[in-house]
């Protein structure tokens, strides 16, 4: 049977595309790739945005970095571009990494640069709930992962 598609973080996938240069490799990947044939993404490499780079938080519409530079429209193009790469590949879920101001669901950094976590999604996540894309992350990969059955 032919496994579906899923859009999925590249540094989820062990690739160095971080802000940091590090990447945030799962346990699970050969599992999910077992399950699905894998489409990996980064929406900040995508945009335009160099590894390393100045981390950056969503503050209210706009994204800045810790040293005060507007990067929204970096984080807009790449989250474009990723819209259209999962429509093109017929993605219809996506396991993004958790937190991030671009692929963060459910819970990114409040923009003070101080860890503190707060309601909302990352840029990339919301354009991609509004176009009718399932969002995962790492904190709820079990949900695309089917149970064994006990017998
Ligand atoms: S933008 Fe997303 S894929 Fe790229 S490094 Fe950040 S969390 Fe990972």
């Amino acid at each position: 049977m032919k496994k579906p598609n899923l859009l999925i973080s590249e540094c989820l996938c062990g690739v160095h595309c971080r802000y940091d240069g590090k990447n945030n490799r799962i346990d699970e990947l050969e599992c999910i790739q077992s399950l699905y044939n894998i489409i990996p993404i980064c929406p900040e490499i995508l945009g335009g945005l160099s590894t390393p780079r100045p981390p950056a938080e969503r503050v209210g519409q706009l994204v800045i970095n810790n040293i005060g530079v507007d990067v929204t429209k970096e984080f807009v193009r790449g989250a474009l571009r990723t819209l259209t790469i999962a429509q093109d590949n017929n993605c219809h879920r996506a396991l993004l990494k958790a937190k991030s101001p671009s692929c963060g669901c459910g819970e990114i950094y409040d923009g003070t640069f101080s860890g503190i976590l707060t309601t909302g999604n990352g840029v990339t996540t919301d354009l991609l709930l509004e176009n009718h894309i399932e969002v995962f992350t790492e904190k709820n990969i079990d949900s695309l992962i089917p149970k064994k059955s006990d017998d």
